[in-house]
């Protein structure tokens, strides 16, 4: 039976997209329209033979992308659509079905993420237009981190500042966080393990989680706080803003567009945020490139020790997202710069784990896991545990 989920992830210039089957072993029609809005907008993927594609969308808006992106589903028709949604404050602790009334919880949200919400939302407006028969469901970065005890999700600010601006922390990668802890569950025959996840692509960040639930993670507020990014600048001195402003006459949007765009991986080795670029250039003996790696490699080890925290035990560590999938090297520093968390590195099969390969890496002790992330599918599985939710609150 055909029961495909269409997954949609919105940005304000891009839509991602993915028509999940439910049986994991079919193939998934997947791709990306970019620069809409723009005359070079286009739509690339892959078709169901797995053959490449490129398709000029000259001017394209999220609604003729989305028309375009029809096409291409090869006439098979999805039983619901998945949609990525950023942020889902405290009111998302779980997926949602969209209608009037969640459509307008999650605009109230916008002021928690001006640059992604309204995106998300005008994806979710012209697909409900396209397809007013499919049901839709939201799902949020945040809300696998709705389990977050206050000590955790708090910060040390006056309480008016959370009570009545919801200031706090949220944490995002929710889905992938979720999707590679519960795997180490099966693949490690754990009922409900004690992991630190590193999700490292070019948002990075750690999460600690038990029996399935976070229970405390890098991300706050918004997706800038913790590690170092492909160009943002994760934690930095909270009074650094007010220095820039006094000292440099620096402006509220400068700032924000230096920490999230030139900083990072970018800023500290003033090279790139690529990583592959990176390790090629330390290569080569570029000062800067060792700095950023060292910097990025210290920093996640020092949040995954902090995160420690709020586990009960630790069963083991789990890398993730293009880095924690590819890099041996910034797995094999990571953990290097963890000698008292009992871990040993089998260096031959750490080597060996890349592009999208799925195994253990370790040589005996703590278990260390490189599970390649799949947010399309936790987004997928998570529309159709929504909708068998509702269907059961029908029947009742
Ligand atoms: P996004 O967060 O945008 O989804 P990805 O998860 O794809 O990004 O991660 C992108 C990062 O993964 C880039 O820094 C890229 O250089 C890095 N990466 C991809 N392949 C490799 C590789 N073979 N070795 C090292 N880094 C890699």
């Amino acid at each position: 039976m055909n029961a495909s989920v269409l997954v949609i992830n919105c940005g304000s210039s891009s839509i991602k997209y993915a028509l999940v089957p439910s049986e994991p072993d079919q193939p998934r029609l997947a791709g990306l329209a970019e620069r809409l809005g723009s005359a070079d907008a286009r739509l690339k993927g892959v078709d169901s033979l797995g053959k490449p594609f490129t398709q000029a969308l000259g001017g394209a808006d999220h609604t003729r992308a989305l028309e375009a992106i029809l096409h291409r589903l090869e006439g098979r028709r999805p039983i619901a659509v998945g949609h990525r949604i950023v942020h889902g404050g405290e009111r998302f602790t779980q997926a949602a079905l969209i209608d009037d009334d969640v459509v307008e919880a999650i605009e109230r949200t916008s002021a928690l993420a001006p640059l992604h919400n309204p995106a998300n939302l005008e994806g979710l407006a012209a697909t409900r237009r396209l397809f007013p028969e499919l049901p839709q469901v939201a799902v949020f970065d945040t809300a696998f981190h709705q389990s977050l005890p206050p000590r955790a999700y708090r910060y040390a600010l006056p309480e008016a500042l959370y009570r009545d601006h919801a200031i706090r922390r949220y944490g995002f990668h929710g889905t992938s966080h979720a999707y590679v802890s519960r795997r180490a569950d099966a693949l490690s025959e754990l009922e409900g393990g004690a992991w630190l996840t590193a999700h490292l692509g070019n948002g990075c960040s750690t999460c600690a989680v038990w029996q399935g639930r976070s229970l405390d993670t890098s991300m706050g507020l918004t997706p800038l706080e913790g590690l170092v990014m492909g160009t943002r600048s994760g934690d930095v001195d909270p009074g650094l803003h007010a220095h820039l402003s006094r000292q440099l006459g620096w402006s509220l949007d400068r700032i924000d567009e230096v920490f999230n765009r030139n900083s990072g991986l970018l800023g500290l080795s003033g090279l790139t945020n690529d990583m592959r670029e990176l390790e090629a250039a330390e290569s080569q003996g570029h000062p800067g490139a060792t700095l950023a790696i060292e910097v990025f490699c210290y920093r996640i080890a020092k949040s995954l020790a902090a995160l420690s925290c709020a586990l009960p035990r630790l069963d083991g560590l789990i890398f993730t997202g293009g880095i924690g999938e590819n890099s041996a090297q910034v797995r094999e520093r990571v953990i290097g710069l963890l000698p008292h968390f009992g871990l040993q590195l089998n260096r031959t099969v750490n080597s060996e784990m890349i592009r999208g390969r799925e195994g253990r890496i370790d040589a005996g002790g703590r278990q260390l896991w490189v599970i390649p992330t799949d947010e399309e599918g936790q987004i997928a599985t998570e529309t159709r545990q929504r909708l068998a939710q509702s269907r059961e609150e029908t029947d009742t």
